[in-house]
């Protein structure tokens, strides 16, 4: 009785430690399982933070690509000293980093403009820098998002391009005499003497003319100096346009101007003062309310025969413009054909 009584306890005893066993274990399981929730949960969270700082870091990379872009367009345009060069290197960087079919620029009053527009093909930026107007880019094949890049480099180039032609504006101003809008002095000293060096090398002959208005103070005189510098001025139109391209002319002081004729020789020389003396005679010059008929003497000399340096040259040529003078004005002398009364 007593042992069955001991068996008994042992059962419920052996049993209650198995239940105790099971909860235990399930209390554990369960534990886990929340365990691995919990570390799925921090893992996922850690992806997340990931991927946000993966597209934060490609963003920053791009930023700093387009800011090292746009200063690499900046810095090559600048160096470019025309047009075409700065527009060329432009469309090359552009290349590298958007992709496009055609790429064209057009000045501020095209008229193609509006076809292009309306044609759909192109994406056509206005570019400018302040309120002025430098022209347009018209771009076929840009996707839409890659159009703001187009937009952000095309500002770009458009204030690249205004520093060139700010630049070539000043050049301009200081090789132009402001009253007849001939080159300067300066300009055409130093033309001159490239004009030399080039014609030495190439064994050309080259030639100088100096041409002076006759009786120009009696202009002055009798219509006061205003109307005596816009008839120095159309005196210095007239020389102009009657001149080759290739040709030279310049003021050289007062009212007297030179030409440098490239590739010419003494006939030539002739040739070409005597079409511009023609000129300037035939002419009637208005200036203000006066008409005047105005006449121009001019002296030539011609290298290497007359001599090989610049002082040489314009003395010469000097030389026979006073020999015109002296001759009666309104005529071409050349050095070549007096040079023997020359000491
Ligand atoms: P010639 O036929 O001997 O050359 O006579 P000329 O009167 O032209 O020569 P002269 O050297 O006696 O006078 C030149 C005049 O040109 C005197 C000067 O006042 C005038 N002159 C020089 N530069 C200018 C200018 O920029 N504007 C004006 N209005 N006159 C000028
Ligand atoms: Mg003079
Ligand atoms: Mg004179």
């Amino acid at each position: 009785m007593v042992s069955l009584l001991l068996s008994a306890i042992v059962i419920i005893y052996v049993g209650l430690v198995i239940i105790h066993a099971k909860e235990l274990a399930a209390k554990i399981e369960l534990e886990t399982y929340q365990g691995v929730l919990q570390a799925e949960e921090i893992s996922r969270d850690l992806g997340r933070q990931k991927e946000v700082l993966d597209s934060e870091k490609e963003d920053l990379q791009n930023e700093a690509l387009e800011i090292f872009t746009l200063y690499e367009i900046t810095k090559e345009i600048t160096k470019s000293l025309n047009q075409e060069q700065a527009f060329e290197i432009f469309k090359r960087k552009l290349q590298n980093h958007v992709g496009f079919e055609e790429c064209r620029f057009l000045e501020p009053l095209s008229d193609e403009v509006k076809d292009l527009r309306k044609e759909g093909k192109y994406f056509v930026l206005t570019l400018q820098s302040k309120r002025q107007k430098i022209g347009y880019l018209a771009v076929s094949g840009v996707s839409e998002k890659e159009r703001e890049k187009v937009m952000i480099l095309g500002h770009q180039f458009a204030l690249a391009l205004r520093r060139v032609q700010l630049y070539q504006e000043i050049e301009q101003v200081a090789i132009t005499d402001s009253l007849t809008e001939v080159h300067t002095r300066r300009y055409l000293l130093e033309r001159l003497q490239e004009e030399i060096q080039r014609s030495k090398a190439r064994s050309l002959k080259m030639s100088f003319l100096m041409i002076d208005v006759d009786y120009f103070k009696k202009f002055n005189d009798q219509y006061g100096h205003l109307t005596g510098d816009q008839i120095l001025r159309e005196t210095g139109f007239l020389i102009s346009e009657n001149i080759r391209e290739i040709d030279i002319a310049g003021r050289y002081g007062g009212e007297e101007f030179c030409v440098i004729l490239p590739d010419t020789d003494h006939e030539g020389a002739q040739f070409a003062a005597e079409r511009v003396r023609k000129a300037v005679e035939n002419a009637t010059i208005k200036a203000y309310d006066a008409s005047v008929k105005v006449t121009v003497s001019i002296g030539t000399s011609t290298f290497p025969d007359d001599g090989k340096k610049t002082d040489e040259l314009i003395d010469k040529a000097d030389w026979a413009l006073y020999r015109a003078k002296k001759m009666g004005r309104n005529r071409v002398c050349s050095f070549g054909v007096y040079k023997d009364e020359h000491d």
